[in-house]
């Protein structure tokens, strides 16, 4: 497996996670979160355990068990991170806390590294015994709600070190702290090249019109995310540009507000035909990278944003992307050289226009941007990161070389 991605993925980080792989052999390692399905976390969860365990490192992935108030209350600490005024009670904390108490008799915790991804199985370190404990955020904590931050601090500072994807959501706290942006693999089904058939059998199945240019965006129905705001941009396109939008996501299990926010978008985009607006089932994986391949233009009109993985996604398919300016998303677009950021509806209406305009400069964009990810955000870049930062923790900083 590990083979294959020599000669697409850069060559040094294949030979260190080759070495890092020798270091670790038989040690043992666990991932822990709150989805098998929906959303970055998992989907990248789901294609770097195969490969981990192709190192000899002994990986496992566990996800926690909640109800429905349980997801209710970290959404809602989820988006108090993100800046959304949210107050939690005493109350929810003691219940997220029993409902990781609960969890941990259920899991097995004791590995050699313990990645505890997210909120949601934070409180779990309170039941470490052993081993070293990172806790991984995802989310866009640049700008939280102090008074939820704070709390959730009290188990966050316990573990042995953090890990955020951007450097502006690194937070004041008393232990070490690493930034390890998320990436793509590309050769899952999201990613791999596509035959004109396979494509072609989405197309017709979702009945997605290819007369006219398609401007898409992939993603939960997550007001972040900010469906409402691409329809308003589209609107304002449409004027000048004839066009199809399409918005297109699939439920997460841990987020409870996704039937609402679809409802919103269906109801805002009633009464216009060209714009399709998708419910995927999960694993809709294929038809993700279908209709990436088919767009014109692949846009990620996030309000906040932990990194955005359909960004490189796209970027690998050598789409022109644009982006809002928001958490990791400026990573991945280089203003004007990889893609456009955007800052408001007329912003993210102008940035289509000129892309529609300006096929040629579409194209180059295009290639710079596929040849970006390549470079640094394809997934044995992170595997990379997680395996040094644990070795980096176990030998108290020293490099691979010295020991
Ligand atoms: N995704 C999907 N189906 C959907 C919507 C999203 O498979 O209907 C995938 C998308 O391709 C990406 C991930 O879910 O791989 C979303 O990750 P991102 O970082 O963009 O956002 P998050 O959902 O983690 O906030």
């Amino acid at each position: 497996m590990i083979n294959e991605y020599f000669g697409v993925a850069p060559k040094g980080d294949l030979l260190l996670i080759q070495k890092l792989g020798e270091k670790f052999r038989s040690r043992s390692l666990v991932h822990i979160n709150s989805t098998r399905e929906g959303g970055g976390v998992a989907e990248i969860l789901y294609r770097m355990i195969p490969i981990i365990h192709e190192l000899g490192i002994d990986v496992r992935w566990e996800v926690m068990e909640g109800d429905e108030r349980f997801y209710d209350i970290t959404k809602k600490i989820h988006n108090a991170l993100q800046g959304y005024p949210e107050k939690i009670s005493r109350q929810m904390w003691d219940y997220h806390f029993e409902v990781n108490q609960q969890n941990a008799g259920r899991l097995s915790l004791d590995s050699d590294a313990v990645f505890i991804h997210d909120p949601q199985p934070s409180p779990l370190i309170k039941f470490k015994k052993k081993g070293t404990w990172m806790w991984r955020c995802h989310i866009d904590v640049a700008n939280p709600i102090h008074e939820v931050c704070n709390y959730l601090k009290k188990y966050c500072k316990k573990f042995d070190a953090a890990i955020f994807s951007v450097a502006q959501f690194a937070q004041e706290m008393p232990i070490a702290e690493f930034i390890i942006p998320p990436s793509i693999d590309p050769f899952s089904e999201k990613n791999r090249e596509l035959g004109d058939k396979e494509i072609k059998e989405t197309v017709d199945r979702l009945e997605i019109p290819t007369d006219r240019p398609i401007i898409l965006q992939v993603s939960r129905f997550d007001r972040f995310k900010d469906p409402i705001g691409v329809i308003e941009a589209y609107r304002n396109v449409k004027k000048y540009n004839d066009c199809i939008l399409i918005l297109a996501g699939s439920p997460a299990t841990d987020d409870p507000e996704g039937s609402e926010v679809l409802e919103e978008v269906r109801q805002y985009a009633a009464g216009d035909s060209d714009i399709k607006v998708l419910l995927l089932p999960p694993f809709s994986d294929k038809d993700i990278n279908a209709l990436q391949r088919i767009a014109t233009i692949v846009v990620q009109k996030s309000l906040k944003e932990g990194f955005g993985l359909t960004v490189s996604e796209a970027m690998w398919k050598g789409k022109p992307v644009l982006g809002g300016a928001a958490g990791g998303i400026p990573l991945q677009i280089i203003h004007g050289i990889t893609g456009f950021l955007v800052y408001s509806v007329e912003g993210a209406a102008f940035r289509i226009r000129q892309f529609l305009n300006n096929p040629g400069m579409a194209v180059r964009m295009g290639e710079k941007g596929k040849e970006y990810i390549r470079q640094n955000f394809l997934m044995t870049r992170q595997i990379r990161d997680y395996l040094s930062v644990w070795y980096a923790l176990e030998n108290r900083g020293k490099s691979i070389l010295e020991l």
